[in-house]
């Protein structure tokens, strides 16, 4: 069955096309076929978006964090109700399963109540005064609209973050979906709209990206920037953010190292990190990439992760029985080709994998390279693809100093039953996440960001409302 996809932009409550009529093709990239139209936003229907969420703010901000959780937790409750219904859409337009799919609009449920509970806890304080009858408070208010760009790897959760923080904060929200996968990024806001959430609070549109990202961040109405993607986009954004003088939030790549030492259970780790990295296509900024293998568990872990992972049945995400899908668009096929090959002229072994799978639809193998030298691309360039990379290393030092050789500092995971080892990884690994034996990231009440080149700010837990509230001191006498 084909699922077909329209989506139109949703500005001041209301769903329309563009004010000029433009379209983008929506492609299934399971089967190459175009499955719907998209409105692309021009000038116009971004001026419309901006004066509505200007509006929004006023109406927003005035509503009680105890009503805002309230409407929150209702949008929460119809993501639940509806998952069966959006996983369909995620998997035509962005290719993973269906199971993958749904435990994504199962798990945005999750975040944006956990958001609604934490609005209700942007406690001020008060600061004991110098003078007799002199009060000084501190207040959280919210820092504004807000202009997010989310991608097409979680079309609902890079969203569900951004929108929750902001609306828990009392913000109003401009959100440029992905325009690869539009749909299921419009259920959500659907879901907002649905469960009450005033018209003029959240706006959703699509178009070119770069032209839409310049115009929000540079308008006077934004208050505050949000991104997840590339860190070469980043870095752009988060200059044209500085020279506004906006706040940002930059959720960027990774290059996960998985640390596995001689003293792990061997077996189960390669197993359950084979799995892992099949995980959308390897299409996931936290994707384990790096293996690192101490020098004894080197043979008997790859031997289990190969075999493992060629296993891995990769189909139509749309099909039963399917772990793997397409990759989400057909500009990762070249990208990731060129990165394998360049890894095996330059000495790397590989071991399975490495094509791509027929030539209907972006299909790709899951692939392992090993003995590949720190020069060759993949070994500094993210992947963003069903790729590993498994190197041998000797010593906790030398692991820890290949975790730390690059730019990228997001997620790292590591194996041991050494509590020497475990508390040298915690205290030297330079990532913004760490895993130590398990896989326990991602949480909506655990922190979720970089440093580095990985970004700035995280997107999970408490500290993911501060970036959307400003602290303002009022300081008050009798008269
Ligand atoms: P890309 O760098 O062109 O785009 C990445 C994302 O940024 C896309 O969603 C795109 O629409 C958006 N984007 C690009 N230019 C923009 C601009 N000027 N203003 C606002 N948004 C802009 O790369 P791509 O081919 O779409 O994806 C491949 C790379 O992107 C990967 O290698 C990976 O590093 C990165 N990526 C990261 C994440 C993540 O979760 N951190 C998600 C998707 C893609």
């Amino acid at each position: 069955m084909t699922t077909t996809t329209d989506t139109q932009l949703f500005i001041d409550g209301a769903w329309g096309p563009a004010a000029d009529g433009a379209t983008i093709d929506v492609i299934n990239p399971a089967t190459g076929e175009k499955i719907g139209n998209l409105a692309k936003a021009g000038t116009a229907d971004l001026d419309r978006a901006l004066e509505a969420t200007q509006k929004g703010f006023a109406k927003w901000r005035a509503t009680s964090p105890f009503e805002r959780a309230r409407i929150m937790r209702r949008a929460a409750d119809l993501m639940r109700e509806r998952a069966d219904a959006i996983a369909p859409l995620m998997t035509a337009e962005q290719g993973k399963p269906l199971a993958e799919a749904k435990g994504e609009a199962m798990a945005s449920a999750d975040i944006i109540e956990w958001f609604a509970e934490e609005g209700r806890r942007a406690y001020g304080r008060i600061i004991p005064a110098r003078a007799p009858g002199v009060h000084q408070l501190v207040v959280k208010e919210p820092v504004g609209p807000v202009a997010a760009f989310t991608p097409w790897n979680f079309p609902i959760n890079q969203a569900v973050r951004k929108v929750s923080a902001a609306l828990a904060a009392g913000c109003s929200i401009i959100v440029k979906g992905p325009e690869e996968t539009p749909a299921s990024c419009a259920e959500l806001i659907r879901a907002f709209h649905d469960a009450g959430v005033p018209a003029g609070v959240v706006q959703l549109v699509y178009g070119v990206p770069a032209e839409i990202s310049s115009y929000l961040i540079a308008h006077p109405v934004i208050r505050k920037m949000s991104f997840t993607g590339s860190t070469p986009v980043g870095k752009q954004l988060a200059a044209l953010a500085g020279q506004h003088m906006k706040r940002a939030t930059m959720e960027l790549g990774g290059h996960a190292p998985v640390m596995v030492f001689e003293d792990a259970d061997i077996a189960a780790t390669a197993k359950t990190m084979a799995m892992f990295k099949t995980r959308n296509a390897g299409q996931v900024c936290v994707s384990p990439t790096r293996f690192l293998i101490q020098n004894d568990a080197f043979e008997p872990f790859v031997e289990t992760f190969v075999e493992t992972i060629a296993k891995v049945k990769v189909g139509d995400g749309a099909e039963q029985g399917t772990q793997m899908g397409p990759l989400a668009n057909d500009r990762r096929i070249p990208a990731v080709e060129a990165l394998i090959h360049d890894a095996v002229e330059r000495g790397g072994k590989l071991l399975t994998g490495g094509n791509r799978i027929g030539n209907r639809g972006n299909f790709f193998e899951p692939t392992v390279l090993t003995n590949v030298p720190t020069e060759a691309r993949i070994m500094n360039e993210e992947p963003f693809g069903p790729v590993a990379i498994i190197n041998r290393f000797s010593t906790e030092e030398e692991a820890i100093a290949e975790a730390n050789r690059l730019p990228y500092g997001l997620a790292a995971y590591a194996f041991t039953r050494s509590a020497k080892t475990i508390q040298a990884l915690g205290d030297q690994v330079e990532t913004g996440m760490i895993t130590i034996n398990h896989l326990g990231l991602a949480l909506p009440e655990v922190p979720f960001g970089g440093v580095k080149d990985s970004g700035y700010g995280t997107e999970g837990g408490a500290d993911a409302l501060e970036p959307y509230l400003v602290a303002k001191y009022v300081t008050q006498a009798y008269a």
